[in-house]
C-alpha cells in the first residue's frame, strides 16, 4: 500500500488552447455529436414532477453512474463541477413514481410485449409480488408473505442449489457486504456480481502480476503523464467526465494514444459541456490510433516487447527500464526468450498492425518517461481477457510505469458498484479484504461466528446453466436470489438463458425497477422485492470507484417509494428468518453505520469506512499509489513478467470478426436509438468502407450477420473499423455469442466471435439449403474452446 496521500483536485488553465480544438465552426455545427444543452432540459422535462428532489440528488449524492466517481458536483481530480449526460438519464430511476397497480398487475403477457426501456419507464416497484406458476398476473403480498416463502425455500434445498446475484448499479458497499455475509451464512458460496461480465479479468489478472485488485494509480496521474494509452475503452462514451481529464492532460503535454478496432468517433474529438472553449469548439483527444483486430492485442504487445528487445540488443537500456526491472521484477529472461520465438508474420497477421506501425508505439513508450495504461471491455471481454490485461501489466513492468507519480494502470470501471462488490466479498473467489483462500475464511469466521461453507461457488454463467441439469444434481440450480441484473439482455445466447431462468423453480428479483427477465415464468413461483435507490437508504451508503475512491452518499431528503426498503436490510430480514437463533448471535448489525464499522474490520483496506457518516465524506484507500515505489504485495514484493501465447485468431475466407459496442445506453439500459456520437442506428453494422465495397453491399442495405448461433438482421453502416473486422451493439448482438464459453481464469463469457455477412436477399434465397443456426455444439473452426459449463465445473479462479 502506498504512503503518498492523493494530492487533491487541480486546476484547469483559463486560457484557451485553439490548437486543440476540433473546429473553429462554434458549437459543432454540421458535426455528429451529442447536443448537451438539449439532452439536459428533456432531463429537466421528464424529472419536472419532481424536480426539486432531482437536483438534491445530483448536488448531494454519490453518482449512481459509472465509477469515475463524484460526490454531489465535485470530484477529486480537477476543481469545477462535474455532471455528465449518463447521470442525468439515470436521474429519473430515481425521481419516478410508483407503478401504477393496475399496471403492476396487468396480464404478464401484455407486459411482455414492452422493451426493457419501456417497463423502466413505467416506474417504480412499491410492493412485493408474486407470480406462482401458470398465473398470468403478479399479485401484491406482504413483506412478511414474500420473505416467508423465500425463507422457506432456502430451508428447503441444498444451499449448492442457491444462489445470489447482485448488479452494480447504485449498489452500495453496505448491500454487497451484507449480502456477501448473508450468503455464506446461509450456507452457499454461489454468489457472484456484475463484475463477472465486466472486470473479473482486471482482477485476476493484476492479482497474479502484482498482487493488487485495483487501479495502481489516480486520475490525477493522467494529468502530466507523458502517454496516456487506452486500450479497448471508450472513456468518452462511458464515463463522459473523463474527457475533461483528457482534456487537462493535453494542456499538459501528454500524448492520447487509443487502440481499438473501431476510430471511435468520442474519443476522436468531444464537445466538453463545463469547458467553455471546448463547449464551442470541441477537443480533439486522440493523438494516435492504432486500429488492432478483434482479440489482436496479445500479438500486438507481443510485437511491442519483440521491438523493445531488439532495441535493447543494439543499445541496452534504450528500451526497457533496467534498473527498474532489476530492482523490482522477476521473469525477463523467459519473457526476453518467449517474445524472441514469435514471428513478425505472425505477430503482424494477429494484431491487423503492421511491424512498422507496431515498432511506432513501441518507440513512442520507449521515450516516454511516464505512461498510464487504461483499459475496459475491448480487453477483458475475450477468452483470453486475463492474458490481454497481464500484457498491459508486462509492458508497464518493462517500462517502470509503476508506483510513481504519473504512472499506473487503470482498469475504469462502467458501473459505480464493481470495484467494492468483490472487496466486500460479493463473489465466489473473495470474501471481505481477501480471496477465498483458507487465511482468509479463518479470519473471517472468527469475525463473523458462524462457518463458512468451503466448496468453490460458481460464477453466474455456470449458476444459471446449473438450472439446466438433472433434478437430483446437487447442484441444480433451484433457487436464485438476484439484486438487479438483466441476464436476457446482458448474457450471450438469451434463448439459452430464458430456459435457464425459467426452469429455476422460485425466483427472487429484488429491485427499483420491472425488466424483461423479471417476467420470464418460473416452475414454482417469481418473487418481486421492492428496493430502496442509495438516496433513500436510511443512514446512507459508501460507493468505490475506479481509483479506489471511497464515497459516501447521504440519505436524501424527499418522496419514498410505497414499502420499498433497504437492500441491506432485506438480506438481514432473509437471514433471520432462515436461521433465527443464529442470526440472533451473528448478524447483528441493525444500521448503516454498524455495517460500516464491520467492514472496517473485515476488509483491512476499508479501515477509515467507519468514520464516513456525512455528504462529502470520501477517503482513498491504499494512497495515491499502489505498489508505491515498485514494491508490490506479493510474498516476494516483486512484479512478475508473464510470456503470453498468442490466441492465434484466424479468420475463415470471407468471414468476419465481431464485436460489441455501446451507444447512447448505460450498461444494458438504452436511452436512444441513434448514437450520438456517429448517428448509428441500434441495427446498425459496422464495417469498413473497403470490406463494404468488397462484399458490393451499399451503406443502409439490408444484411444478414450470420453464425452457428444465432442470426442478426440489421443494416450496413460504413465507419472506419480496421479491415475484417466489425461491430454490433451491445446486448442486440449477443445473439451472436455462445454461451458456456467463459475466460478460464476469471470466468468472463466470450463477446467475440466469427460471423459472415451477406445482403438480405441474397441469404434469404439460399438460407433453408445452406445454414443451419443454433448448433449445440461450439464450433471447432471458430476457434472457440467449448466452456467449461456445467454442475461444478470451476474453469475460474482468481489467482
Ligand atoms: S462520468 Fe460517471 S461518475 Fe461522473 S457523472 Fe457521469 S456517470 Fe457519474
Amino acid at each position: 500500500m502506498g504512503k503518498t496521500k492523493h494530492g487533491g483536485p487541480m486546476r484547469l488553465p483559463k486560457t484557451p488552447k485553439p490548437g486543440l480544438w476540433v473546429s473553429p465552426v462554434p458549437l459543432g455545427l454540421g458535426k455528429v455529436k451529442p447536443h448537451h444543452i438539449m439532452e439536459t432540459a428533456k432531463t429537466v422535462w421528464r424529472n419536472r414532477d419532481n424536480l426539486p428532489y432531482a437536483w438534491r440528488i445530483l448536488t448531494q449524492g454519490v453518482c449512481d453512474g459509472c465509477a469515475l466517481g463524484v460526490s454531489g458536483l465535485r470530484d477529486r481530480t480537477l476543481t469545477g463541477p462535474h455532471l455528465c449526460t449518463t447521470r442525468l438519464n439515470l436521474l429519473r430511476l430515481n425521481t419516478a413514481p410508483a407503478i401504477p397497480d393496475d399496471i403492476l398487475t396487468a396480464d404478464t403477457d401484455e407486459l411482455r410485449r414492452m422493451s426493457s426501456a419501456e417497463l423502466r419507464e413505467l416506474g417504480r416497484l412499491p410492493y412485493p409480488m408474486i407470480r406462482e406458476r401458470g398465473e398470468r398476473r403478479f399479485r401484491r403480498v406482504s413483506w412478511d408473505e414474500a420473505m416467508d416463502r423465500i425463507a422457506d425455500k432456502f430451508r428447503a434445498v441444498d444451499p449448492k442449489q442457491a444462489a445470489f446475484y447482485l448488479t452494480a448499479r447504485g449498489l452500495t458497499n453496505e448491500t454487497y457486504y451484507m449480502a456477501a455475509k448473508t450468503a455464506r451464512f446461509l450456507g452457499t458460496n454461489h454468489i457472484d456480481n456484475a463484475s463477472r461480465i465486466c472486470h473479473s479479468p482486471s482482477k485476476t489478472a493484476l492479482k497474479r502480476s502484482i498482487g493488487i485488485g485495483a487501479s495502481s494509480c489516480s486520475y490525477t496521474d493522467w494529468i502530466g503523464t507523458d502517454v496516456l494509452v487506452f486500450w479497448g475503452s471508450v472513456a468518452a462514451n462511458n464515463q463522459p467526465v473523463s474527457t475533461k481529464y483528457m482534456y487537462a492532460a493535453k494542456r499538459q503535454g501528454t500524448k492520447i494514444i487509443v487502440i481499438n478496432p473501431y476510430r471511435e468517433p468520442a474519443m476522436d474529438g468531444y464537445w466538453i459541456p463545463s469547458i467553455p472553449e471546448s463547449a464551442l469548439f470541441g477537443t480533439k483527444l486522440a493523438d494516435d490510433w492504432y486500429q488492432v483486430n478483434i482479440g489482436g492485442d496479445i500479438d500486438f504487445m507481443n510485437g511491442v516487447m519483440k521491438h523493445w528487445f531488439e532495441m535493447e540488443k543494439r543499445e541496452p537500456g534504450s528500451a526497457l527500464d533496467l534498473a527498474f526491472i532489476s530492482k523490482h521484477v522477476n521473469g525477463l529472461e523467459e519473457l526476453r526468450a518467449h517474445v524472441a520465438g514469435l514471428d513478425w508474420d505472425d505477430i503482424e497477421r494477429g494484431s491487423g498492425l503492421s511491424r512498422e506501425r507496431i515498432a511506432e508505439f513501441a518507440e513512442l513508450l520507449a521515450r516516454a518517461r511516464s505512461g498510464v495504461f487504461v483499459w475496459s471491455m475491448g480487453l477483458t471481454q475475450h477468452r483470453f481477457g486475463t492474458d490481454n490485461v497481464t500484457q498491459v501489466v508486462n509492458l508497464a513492468l518493462l517500462r517502470g510505469f509503476l508506483g510513481r507519480a504519473k504512472c499506473g494502470l487503470m482498469p475504469i470501471r462502467g458501473h459505480s458498484g464493481v470495484q467494492g462488490s468483490s472487496e466486500m466479498g460479493a463473489d465466489p473467489f473473495s470474501l471481505p479484504g481477501g480471496d477465498f483462500d483458507p487465511e482468509t475464511i479463518a479470519r473471517i469466521e472468527k469475525l463473523w461466528g458462524f462457518d463458512i461453507p468451503k466448496w468453490q461457488g460458481d460464477i453466474v454463467g455456470v449458476t444459471l446453466e446449473n438450472a439446466l441439469l438433472p433434478d437430483d444434481h446437487e447442484r441444480r440450480l433451484r433457487l436464485f436470489y438476484t439484486s438487479g441484473g438483466n441476464f436476457l439482455e446482458t448474457m450471450p445466447n438469451p434463448d439459452r438463458i430464458r430456459q435457464s431462468l425459467e426452469n429455476i423453480e422460485l425466483r427472487v428479483h429484488q429491485d427499483i425497477i420491472l425488466n424483461t427477465s423479471m417476467l420470464a415464468d418460473a416452475r414454482e413461483a417469481v418473487i418481486l422485492l421492492p428496493a430502496k435507490t442509495r438516496y433513500e437508504q436510511e443512514g446512507g451508503g459508501t460507493s468505490t470507484s475506479t481509483e479506489r475512491m471511497v464515497y459516501f452518499s447521504p440519505e436524501i431528503r424527499g418522496p419514498r417509494i410505497g414499502e420499498a426498503r433497504e437492500e441491506w436490510r432485506i438480506f438481514l430480514d432473509l437471514a433471520r428468518r432462515v436461521k433465527p437463533e443464529e442470526a440472533a448471535r451473528s448478524m447483528k448489525a441493525e444500521s448503516a453505520d454498524e455495517i460500516r464499522a464491520e467492514i472496517a474490520l473485515a476488509a483491512p483496506n476499508y479501515d477509515g469506512i467507519q468514520h464516513l457518516r456525512k455528504q462529502g465524506d470520501f477517503f482513498q484507500w491504499g494512497g495515491a499509489w499502489l505498489c508505491e515505489g515498485g514494491v508490490c504485495p506479493t510474498p516476494d514484493g516483486r512484479g512478475r513478467l508473464i510470456p503470453i501465447a498468442s490466441p492465434g485468431i484466424r479468420r475463415a475466407a470471407g468471414a468476419f470478426l465481431a464485436t460489441t459496442r455501446r451507444g447512447k445506453q448505460f450498461n444494458s439500459m438504452v436511452y436512444g436509438s441513434v448514437d450520438p456520437f456517429n448517428g448509428a442506428l441500434r441495427e446498425d453494422v459496422l464495417m469498413s468502407p473497403e470490406d463494404a465495397a468488397e462484399l458490393g453491399i451499399a451503406d443502409g442495405e439490408a444484411v444478414v450477420v450470420h453464425n452457428r448461433f444465432g442470426r442478426f438482421y440489421g443494416r450496413l453502416r460504413t465507419a472506419p473499423v480496421a479491415r475484417g473486422n466489425l461491430e454490433l451493439f451491445w446486448p442486440e448482438g449477443n445473439v451472436l455469442f455462445p454461451s458456456g464459453v467463459y475466460e478460464p481464469h476469471a470466468g468472463i463469457p466470450e463477446y467475440n466471435t466469427e460471423v459472415k455477412v451477406e445482403q438480405a436477399d441474397v441469404f434469404y434465397a439460399r438460407k433453408d439449403r445452406k445454414y443451419r443456426t443454433k448448433e449445440a455444439e461450439v464450433p471447432e473452426e471458430d476457434g472457440l474452446p467449448a466452456g467449461a459449463a456445467g454442475a461444478g465445473a470451476q474453469p475460474c479462479r482468481t489467482e
